[in-house]
Formats: structure tokens, sequence, C-alpha cells
């Protein structure tokens, strides 16, 4: 369905369930609706693989506030994104602006108007429609509607910084279709396009943790950034993209490597390189992607290979 028509997702959280009746009877027409009665289901269901779209936010509640709630959706890459409005008894100014310091969009208090309520959700509810749709369209590949080179650029900015300061692993992939000249030259253009689409679904569909993303970095290649990740989960998640591109079974009579289409990747981890910064790492993956095509293609090669790693 076009992603503008859709019914966008509201997320109530509120542990007074008289709150999530009234609020949910005002809302239900125009969105899909769902309810949490403490901060630790809210969690969940914004973790999940369909995250609401806005969240209205109870401040008072048994064990985890709404505070805290708030803090923690703000600390995830994943999550902070999305749009908080509290909903609360508390009035003072003070409280107000600890709202709104916490990340916050609006701020509404008990008792609520229906009419406010209902403004105010939509207002936001549109901001975040039109949001979503233009950093959709701005880091999304036109071809294969992956994430694109600017999406990984900023991501993986982000990536790089936050795993130098908590020193955690970071993995990189490099990824090249083999032989792809000859399957253009030979199939046409229009099959080169398909082929890339496909691929790139499949590369897409292989990933399994949300904070993995894999983008086309330009023409038949791609890269794949994988945060708390060392070199052999890498390496097996590397593997997981050969067998899957190979299991397309896409024809290739042309290719030096198979006789179906297959990709050469390089693989390499922040601690592999000691005078680190992000490009010394996608040096260094690139470096170990020309290995793997030197050594034969439709395989894996990482950046300083160890003995004891075994390579497919
Ligand atoms: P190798 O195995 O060494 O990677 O060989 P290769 O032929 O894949 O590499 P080369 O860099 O010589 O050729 C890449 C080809 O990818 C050139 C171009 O025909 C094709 N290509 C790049 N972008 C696109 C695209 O958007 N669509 C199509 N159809 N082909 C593309
Ligand atoms: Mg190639
Ligand atoms: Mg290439």
């Amino acid at each position: 369905m076009d992603e503008l028509q859709q019914k966008q997702t509201i997320l109530i959280v509120d542990d007074s369930p008289e709150n999530i009746t009234v609020l949910g009877a005002l809302l239900r027409m125009d969105y899909s609706v769902r309810v949490a009665t403490n901060g630790e289901k809210a969690l969940k269901i914004v973790e999940s693989d369909n995250p609401p779209d806005l969240i209205l936010l109870d401040v008072m509640m048994p064990g985890m506030d709404g505070y805290e709630v708030c803090r923690r959706l703000k600390a995830d890459l994943c999550t902070q994104n999305i749009p908080v409005i509290f909903i609360t008894a508390k009035t003072s100014e003070e409280d107000e602006v600890k709202g709104f310091n916490m990340g916050a969009v609006d701020y509404i208090t008990k008792p609520f108007s229906p009419v406010v309520i209902k403004a105010r959700v939509r207002t936001h509810a549109e901001l975040k429609r039109y949001r979503d749709f233009l950093v959709n369209t701005s880091y999304c590949d036109g071809l294969t509607a992956i994430a694109n080179r600017r999406r990984f650029d900023e991501y993986y900015a982000v990536l790089w910084n936050l795993s130098i300061r908590e020193e955690l692993a970071l993995s990189l992939i490099m990824i090249d279709i083999d032989n792809f000249k000859q399957y253009n030259d030979n199939y046409g253009h229009q099959a080169g396009d398909t082929c890339l689409v496909r691929i790139a679904q499949k590369l897409s569909e292989s990933l399994k943790r949300k904070t993995d993303l894999v983008a086309r970095y330009g023409g038949e290649e791609f890269v794949c950034v994988l945060p708390n990740t060392g070199i052999e989960g890498a390496i097996k998640v590397a593997e997981e993209f050969r067998t899957g591109i190979l299991s397309l079974q896409i024809p290739h009579a042309y290719s030096s490597a198979s006789s179906y289409v297959t990709i050469s990747q390089g693989v390499a981890n922040i601690s592999s390189t000691k005078d680190s910064s992000p490009e010394v790492l996608i040096m260094a993956a690139d470096n170990a992607l020309y290995k793997a095509k030197e050594s034969g293609r439709n395989r894996i090669k990482a950046f300083e290979d160890e003995p004891k790693l075994k390579l497919p």
C-alpha cells in the first residue's frame, strides 16, 4: 500500500485503564492504536519489527516512569526518531522543560481536552509521515530500493563514533558482483538492472539484526556495516550473502567463477586497522575484496587473514 495512504500507528502508554480507554476512543478512527500499561511493555512494542509512528506517554507510572522510557527511546538509534508526546498530570513549568529536554515533541497536561489531543496528535503524526517520506526517498537507492550511499555514509559515521567511544567491535563487508560487465554485455543492461535488484533484495533479506545495514555503494558494488560484530561474525554474514546469491541461480554463462551470478566480498574489522579512521576501515575491506577477486571470485577474504579463521 502507498505509504502516504497507510494508517499510522499510535502507541498509548498509561497505567490507568480509563485514560487508555478515553485516548483510544479518540484516536481509533484515524489511527491504528496500540496500548501498553507500563514502561517495559512499551519498550517491547517499540523495539518490535512494527514500531509505532507516535507515542503518547504518561509520566507517572509504577516501575519505569515515562521519563526513563523516553530517555531509553532517545538513546537508541532505532527508536530515537519516533516522536513522543508526554501526557501528564504534572503541570509545573519545570516538568514541561524536563519533558522537552528529554526530546519529547509535545507536552499535554491532564485533564486533557479531546480537541487538543486530536489536533496535536494529527500535527505530529503528519510531521512524522512527511519526515519518513523524505528520509525514505533521500536515503533510498532509486533502482534497488535498498539504502543508498548517502544513508550508508551517515549511518557509518554514527556507528564509527559510537564504536570508538564504547570500544565496541564494528565490521564492514564490501561486496562486488563478479564479471558483471560480461553480464551486461551479453544479457543486456535491462537484465543487468533486474539482476542488481534481485541481489540487493537478497542481501537485505539476509540480515537478521535491525542495526545491520546493507547499502548500494555504487554501480554493482554493495557495502554492509555490522555494529557490535567481530570479524568471525562478519564472515558468517558474508557467507550467508554468498550462498544466498548463489541460491538465486541467476544464469551467467560468461562468468569466470560459476555458471550463476556470484559475488566476491572483502571483510574488515575496526580492530584490524591500527591507524584507525572510517576511511581506513573501508580501504581495508576494499583491499580484502580485491584479494577475493584475485584469488578466483565467489569468495570471501578478510583483511589481515588470520590462519585460524576458516574462509569459505
Ligand atoms: P569483477 O568480477 O572484477 O568485478 O568484474 P566486473 O565486470 O563486475 O567489473 P567492472 O568494474 O569491470 O564492471 C562493472 C560493470 O557493472 C560495469 C557496468 O556495465 C555494470 N554496472 C554498473 N552499474 C550498473 C547499473 O546500474 N546497471 C547495470 N545494468 N549495470 C551496471
Ligand atoms: Mg564486479
Ligand atoms: Mg565493481
